[in-house]
């Protein structure tokens, strides 16, 4: 059985090494956090995410799952995975500075025929690139792009049943390879399903893509890209439902009825956050520009994703007047609903930008307010319940998607606040059922 080393145990390392392990391959985890390999070295997952925890906790009582912060195993991997934080650098550009510390250490220690499968989102261009430096090292190794779609909160079901896997690479053998990782997978779903208590798709398909390696590189900014530019154009949309009485819900239904552009990713509301879209977006405009193309379709998405938390901040002024004295609760701190990742998270900003503008703070996740914390400005108060942020307040803001955020008893909300303002910057309650307890509800673009 080969055996595979998976670097950075961050969302997309832990999740690939917990499932490889779980499917009989021997797994190493290697990461420079010490916290993080002791971490799952006592079965526990280092964040959360549904179904992880007992994936590794089976994986390492069966020893099928080692971590460590040694690169050692490298030595006797015939898979090495990459997946390394790829953030950005302030002018927008990829931060490859973990990317290529991973291919140098590795460039040592790899013996002839092993795989290096880089699953981090990268620049087109950067395969190339550690190829050369494998090269240099005189190196008999592949070098395949299998760039990950999963995401944080499903992250899972999305590695099980993958709706694609890309692998792309100038050598076919090595592509053939990786690609029977996934076949390998795909006989083990029902236990590794089972185990983790996640349940499938209602449709699904699974696809492989066999590509170049500069298109494979390409194909995961592109989609990201994409999905931002539909939100992005959502919210643009928003604007004018607000200016006209028209409601973005009911817009959006029916354009995305259309099967050539399709609903998802048409939802407006505080925009897109996390550790993902905004990185990439300004990747590849940066990555672009730097081939003379250029890219101002994805700067206007940019762009007008950082306005959204603002933008709901005066929609929710006109209402309530001066922010001064006036108590807020903002629930959801994550940048999406199944995960504890506040990175870039629009929930934050947007108390930030109410705290900043004269307004007492009281926030709330239920999952994310660990890592929110050193992002919240002083004087925020972080409550260990919905019910205690929303006690007294003159209004809520609803600002991420869990359930328990978007199902909450009007009634008693509106018998606990002091004021009746409901902000529903997700746009997930029916505004009549809202206003029919009593509450003023404000949407985005409703
Ligand atoms: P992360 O920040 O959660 O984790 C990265 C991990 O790499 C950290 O634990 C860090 O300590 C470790 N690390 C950094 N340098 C290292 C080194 N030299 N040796 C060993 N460990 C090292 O990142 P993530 O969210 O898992 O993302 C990883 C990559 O996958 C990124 O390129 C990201 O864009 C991409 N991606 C992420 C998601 C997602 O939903 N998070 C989905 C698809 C793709």
């Amino acid at each position: 059985m080969k055996k595979i080393v998976v670097i950075g145990s961050g969302y997309v390392g832990t999740t690939s090494a917990a499932i490889f392990a779980n499917c009989g391959y021997s797994v190493t985890a290697i990461d420079l956090d010490k916290n993080k390999v002791d971490t799952i070295m006592t079965g526990e997952a280092p964040f959360y995410e549904h179904g992880l925890h007992a994936l590794i906790s089976r994986a390492v009582s069966e020893d099928k799952l080692r971590a460590s912060t040694s690169y050692d195993a490298v030595r006797e991997a015939d898979i090495v995975m990459s997946c390394v934080g790829t953030p950005d650098h302030p002018d927008g550009s990829s931060n490859l500075s973990y990317v290529f510390d991973v291919a140098d250490k590795v460039s040592l220690l790899m013996k002839p025929g092993t795989i290096f499968v880089q699953k981090s989102t990268v620049p087109v261009g950067t395969g190339q690139k550690i190829k050369q430096l494998f090269a240099r090292a005189t190196l008999d190794v592949s070098y395949v792009s299998n760039p990950e779609f999963l995401r944080e909160g499903t992250a899972i079901s999305d590695f099980l049943w993958f709706d694609r896997v890309v692998v792309g690479s100038d050598d076919r053998e090595a592509a053939e390879i990786v690609t029977q990782l996934y076949r390998t997978l795909e006989t083990c779903l029902d236990r590794i399903a089972a185990l983790a208590k996640v349940q499938p798709p209602a449709a699904h398909v699974s696809q492989y893509f066999i590509t170049n390696l500069n298109s494979a590189e390409l194909i995961k900014v592109t989609a990201n890209a994409f999905l931002a530019l539909k939100i992005s154009f959502a919210n643009s949309i928003s604007k004018i439902a607000d200016a006209t009485g028209a409601d973005i819900v009911e817009v959006m239904d029916v354009v995305g009825a259309d099967p050539r552009i399709g609903r998802a990713f048409l939802d407006a509301g505080r925009g897109y956050g996390g550790g993902c879209f905004p990185k990439d977006v300004r990747g590849l405009i940066s990555s672009a520009s730097e081939y003379g193309v250029d890219l101002s379709i994805m700067t206007a998405a940019s762009d007008l994703n950082e306005t959204m938390p603002g933008y709901i901040a005066s929609k929710l002024q006109k209402q309530i007047g001066e922010f001064d004295g006036k108590t807020i609760a903002v629930l959801g701190l994550a940048f999406k609903a199944g995960t504890s990742d506040a990175r870039l998270s629009p929930g934050v900003k947007l108390a930030n930008i109410l705290a900043h503008d004269g307004a007492m703070l009281r926030v709330y996740d239920p999952e994310a307010s660990e890592e929110a914390e050193a992002d919240l400005r002083k004087g925020i108060e972080i409550c260990d319940s919905a019910a205690l942020a929303v006690k007294s307040a003159d209004a809520v803001c609803i600002t991420t998607d869990w359930p328990e955020l978007t199902e909450l008893n009007l009634a008693d909300l509106a018998a606990t606040m002091k004021g009746a303002i409901l902000v529903d910057a997700v746009n997930r309650y029916d505004k009549h059922t809202v206003t029919g307890a009593g509450l003023i509800y404000i949407g985005v673009g409703r």
